[in-house]
């Protein structure tokens, strides 16, 4: 499967990761539009939002858990997290991810 993310989880494509466990990887985003800009993703290829199905449940759940750790672990006092849908939702990579966004003034445009 070409997918950027899913090589990025093998590690066949570098990036700088700050979290792994069995389920997620979390990289620092390649084009940051803020100070802080992680993206949270799952290791299992799931395109979007609109495809996930009712045994993905725990992992949704965990992927806020993680973005919770990964802020914790940075002492976030504040942080935003977004997930793009489709094109017209703004998602250009098809793999789910969650930006974990923080420390900017522009953080408070959306
Ligand atoms: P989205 O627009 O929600 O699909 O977000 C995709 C994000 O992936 C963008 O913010 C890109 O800057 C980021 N991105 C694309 N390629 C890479 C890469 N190789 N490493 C890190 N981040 C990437």
């Amino acid at each position: 499967m070409n997918c950027i993310f899913c090589k990025i989880a093998k590690g066949e494509i570098p990036s700088v990761k700050v979290f792994e466990n069995d389920n997620f990887v979390a990289f620092n985003d390649i084009n940051p539009k803020a100070k802080i800009h992680i993206l949270v993703v799952p290791k299992k290829h799931i395109e979007s939002v609109k495809h996930l199905q009712d045994i993905d449940k725990d992992l949704v759940a965990e992927l806020i858990f993680v973005a919770q750790k990964i802020a914790k672990e940075k002492e976030l006092q504040g942080y935003k997290l977004v997930i793009n849908v489709g094109r017209e939702g703004g998602q250009t990579v098809d793999h789910l991810h969650l930006h974990l966004l923080s420390g900017d003034a522009n953080i408070k445009a959306i």
